[in-house]
């Protein structure tokens, strides 16, 4: 008898496990089956395809083919993403839970067949072309729709070809970091472009900045140390300082500012933040205020500690253009009917008339410093950028800016690190990505 009621305790004992295994299976349903089905491995997925803005297909889940075209595969691959997952923010694995639905009485549903990216391929591959095989980070986007048509960080790597991907993984030189989205995912030194917050923090910090005038005499001295510029840039106005792009003129202007009121505008510019691109975070960029002027001057020329993504900075160039406030860039197209992704915006905290005054100085950069020609018609507003990353290293070349026009709302940036010289080496092949996509 008393062996019969221990079987019956016994068996009452997993019979209660069991169903309170089955009540908590049923509760982790309801409360996370919708994140489970978001959040789905691309591996699981069979049918459906990955294409850019035009309709071309860049990635085919049920065959696992990619686009049949070499250059095509080469230029998308950090947007896409890899078979392995080794690229983490490509849309093959992070937008794959996008393309279903989830029920909690059917379960799993597909919600579509494409994913439509909201990039051109065709400009990617201008893009690429026009780095010529130097590493760093080409974007470009409609400031109004926040639509990125051009996203490319090099180097890039044929997703099909073991070989390369053996050569990254056994630390080739040549692929370097090839499995990031630099565009996304690095800081870089600004150099001279972060001379538009400097400008931005004295337009509306020191009240006489406008009558400006000061004589570089190629350094000026800190104590033991020195500012310098690569030549004598004479008298100068405030127009001149920022088109001769005058570290002299620009270390006294950031020491007129002061590096917490520098910082205060490196913040509302968006630079020390992520920015949330169809829900995959930016790198924050970063500034150190120093209570020390030889510090001070050089974080406001863009050097000392200041570092920058290019995505944040082609957004503030967004909004300048916009007047402070511009479309948050995204990766999703809603032409189509696919998903139709909830219009964010990007704001800067400065008064439109200092978006109004940068604008004509960067205007100002291209008419009578970068020169007008390259860019052909196109009302080009910029600021280009020569990082110095010390020790014998070629500087990063930046060059970045929009277009002022109705027509073409573009907002871009480019960075060749190790590229030297900004406004030639950048400002090159920012002038023909605009080119190419003003002609699509
Ligand atoms: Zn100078």
């Amino acid at each position: 008898m008393k062996r019969l009621k221990n079987r019956t305790l016994f068996v009452l004992f997993f019979t209660g496990m069991l169903v309170l295994g089955m009540l908590f299976l049923l509760f982790s349903y309801i409360k996370d089956g919708a994140y489970w089905a978001a959040h789905r491995p691309a591996g699981s997925i069979t049918s459906g395809e990955i294409t850019d803005r035009n309709g071309v297909v860049l990635y085919d889940y049920e065959s696992g083919d990619y686009n049949a075209d070499y250059d095509t595969r080469l230029s998308t691959v950090h947007a896409v993403g890899d078979r392995r997952g080794s690229i983490s923010s490509g849309a093959r694995q992070v937008f794959a839970g996008k393309m279903s639905d989830f029920n909690l009485i059917t379960g799993i549903s597909t919600k579509t067949e494409r994913l439509k990216l909201s990039i051109d391929s065709k400009l990617n591959i201008r893009a690429r072309e026009a780095m010529e095989g130097r590493k760093g980070a080409v974007g470009l986007y409609n400031y109004r729709t926040g639509e990125v048509l051009c996203m490319l960080s090099t180097p890039v790597f044929d997703p099909n070809d073991n070989a390369q991907i053996e050569a990254i993984n056994s630390g080739a030189e040549a692929y370097t970091g090839a499995y990031m989205n630099r565009f996304l995912a690095s800081t870089y030194t600004p150099g001279s472009t972060f001379k538009i917050v400097t400008t931005a923090a004295a337009l509306e910090t020191v009240s006489d900045i406008e009558d400006f005038s000061f004589k570089c005499t190629g350094s000026v001295s800190y104590g033991d140390h020195s500012i310098t510029c690569p030549s004598r840039h004479g008298w100068l106005n405030l127009t001149d300082a920022l088109a001769d792009s005058c570290n002299c003129a620009f270390g006294k202007i950031a020491n007129e500012v002061g590096s917490e009121t520098l910082r205060k505008y490196a913040k509302e510019a968006g630079l020390l933040d992520s920015v949330n691109v169809s829900g995959l975070k930016t790198a924050a960029g970063s500034f150190a205020t120093t209570g020390v002027p030889i510090d001070e001057g050089w974080s406001g020329v863009g050097q000392y500690k200041d570092l920058v993504n290019p995505c944040a900075e082609m957004t503030l160039m967004g909004c300048i253009a916009a007047g402070g406030t511009a479309a948050t860039p995204r990766l999703l197209c809603d032409e189509g009917g696919l998903f139709v992704p909830k219009p964010e915006s990007s704001s800067i905290g400065w008064q439109a008339s200092t978006c109004a005054r940068l604008k004509e100085l960067m205007r100002n950069n291209v008419v009578n410093h970068y020169g007008q020609g390259q860019f052909g018609e196109l009302p080009v507003c910029a600021k280009s950028g020569t990082a110095e990353v010390g020790g014998e290293n070629a500087p990063h070349a930046w060059f970045t800016g929009f277009i002022d026009s109705d027509e073409h709302p573009y907002a871009f940036v480019v960075v060749i690190e190790n590229g030297g010289w900004g406004s030639k080496q950048a400002g090159s092949v920012a002038a023909q990505v605009l080119e190419a996509a003003c002609e699509r």
